[in-house]
């Protein structure tokens, strides 16, 4: 098990690998890449789709009007964005926000794959459907938002992505009701005592 320092310390050579990135045409139309944020011993971590104009411009996570929705639901079931660790599944902008592409979010896999691996967070929020088919390919975020499934000895939570339930006041209800369910599910997993691990743990096939 890596100590805490030692976590920030791989983390921080792995930003900077990130930022010299050109491994997809991405590359080009950034200002900024946006590895990600949070405790390098995180036991969280959400995982959203794509940086936006206000994440490129400042080359952090969830700092636009998305984010500002995701830190009021963090604070509702009295978490802070610091206590979390928050990250997307591209790292760089798509140019006008689109959806990324397979290609770029092939390319761009192995990123997160080795946030994971060093983070080694309990539980995986994800935010939309992207992030919840890199753990759960072809599932349906409509079917399966605000459950939990255990996929490579990770906890993987299902969200709306706190985007698409800004504006629609239905969507809005449903995720805030989604994160009372997942305050339970943390206040269960996290209560857990740590596993004393006599051998490495199993790791994901996709990473
Ligand atoms: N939407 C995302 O998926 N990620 C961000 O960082 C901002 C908005």
């Amino acid at each position: 098990m890596r100590n805490k320092s030692e976590k920030a310390r791989l983390l921080e050579e792995l930003y900077e690998e990130i930022r010299r990135c050109e491994d997809c045409e991405l590359a080009r139309y950034r200002t900024n890449v946006v590895p990600g944020e949070g405790p390098p011993d995180a036991r969280v971590m959400f995982i959203g789709e794509a940086p936006g104009y206000h994440e490129d411009r400042q080359g952090r996570p969830f700092v636009g009007a998305a984010g500002q929705f995701l830190t009021r639901l963090l604070a509702s079931i009295g978490l802070r964005r610091e206590d979390v660790y928050i990250c997307n599944v591209i790292k760089c902008r798509p140019p006008q926000n689109r959806d990324p592409l397979p290609k770029e979010i092939r390319a761009c896999a192995k990123w997160l794959d080795r946030q994971i691996e060093i983070i080694k967070p309990k539980v995986i929020v994800t935010l939309g459907r992207y992030s919840l088919n890199k753990f759960l390919p072809g599932a349906s975020i409509s079917k399966v938002h605000g459950t939990h499934a255990e996929v490579g000895g990770f906890t993987i939570f299902a969200l709306h992505h706190p985007a698409a339930a800004l504006h629609r006041q239905e969507l809005r209800e449903v995720i805030e009701a989604d994160f009372r369910k997942l305050k339970e599910l943390l206040d269960r997993v996290l209560a857990e005592p740590e596993e004393i691990l006599s051998e490495p743990p199993r790791q994901l096939s996709l990473f």
